[in-house]
């Protein structure tokens, strides 16, 4: 679990409500030594900046790109895109999922709000909280659209080894999202 920034403890909750075994990673020795990671909702631009200030952001660049199973949520989507609109001129990502997302796409924190989303691959929809979100706007040939707001824009892609939400899975009871996720990571 990436820890620098946002909201860590409740990803934290969920993947110990699962049984798996976590480390909070705040230094590149600490990266070394997991087999997944989480970036989690924030501002994607601070967790941006305290990566390059923490040393982790060019080691956590080069794992991604050897298939380091990693989930974004909210920033951690920002950062796993491989463009931005909307960023601060010059906005660090990590990249590495062949997406556009728009930052802050839904309006301000005033417009913030939750949803019933139908998940490709889970039977029930999932209730998502969506708090000053992204969503995306360009999905490239191999990314997967797992999810859609109700305007029509993706709001959960997986390509590879990379896991985007737009929505904070992590609020409420409901691991469904961080299963699927641990399904990809060997611990
Ligand atoms: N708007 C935030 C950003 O740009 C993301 C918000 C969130 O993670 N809840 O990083």
């Amino acid at each position: 679990m990436l820890a620098l920034q946002g909201g860590v403890s409740e990803h934290l909750t969920a993947l110990g409500r699962l049984g798996a075994r976590t480390l909070e990673v705040r230094t590149a020795q600490q990266l070394a030594a997991v087999d997944g990671l989480i970036l989690p909702g924030g501002e994607s631009t601070t967790i941006g900046r305290l990566l390059t200030l923490f040393g982790v952001f060019d080691p956590l660049q080069q794992r991604i790109q050897e298939g380091l199973p990693v989930l974004g949520s909210c920033a951690g989507m920002i950062l796993l895109a491989d463009e931005v609109l909307d960023g601060q001129p010059g906005q660090p990502l990590l990249g590495g999922l062949d997406i556009t997302v728009r930052r802050n796409a839904f309006g301000s924190q005033v417009a913030s709000f939750e949803d019933d989303l139908t998940v490709e691959g889970l039977s029930e929809p999932v209730h998502a909280v969506f708090i000053r979100a992204p969503w995306v706007e360009r999905v490239g040939a191999d990314v997967e659209v797992l999810a859609r707001e109700a305007g029509g824009h993706p709001v959960c892609v997986r390509q590879k080894n990379l896991f985007a939400t737009a929505f904070h899975p992590e609020l409420g009871h409901d691991d469904r999202l961080h299963r699927l996720f641990l399904d990809s990571v060997r611990f």
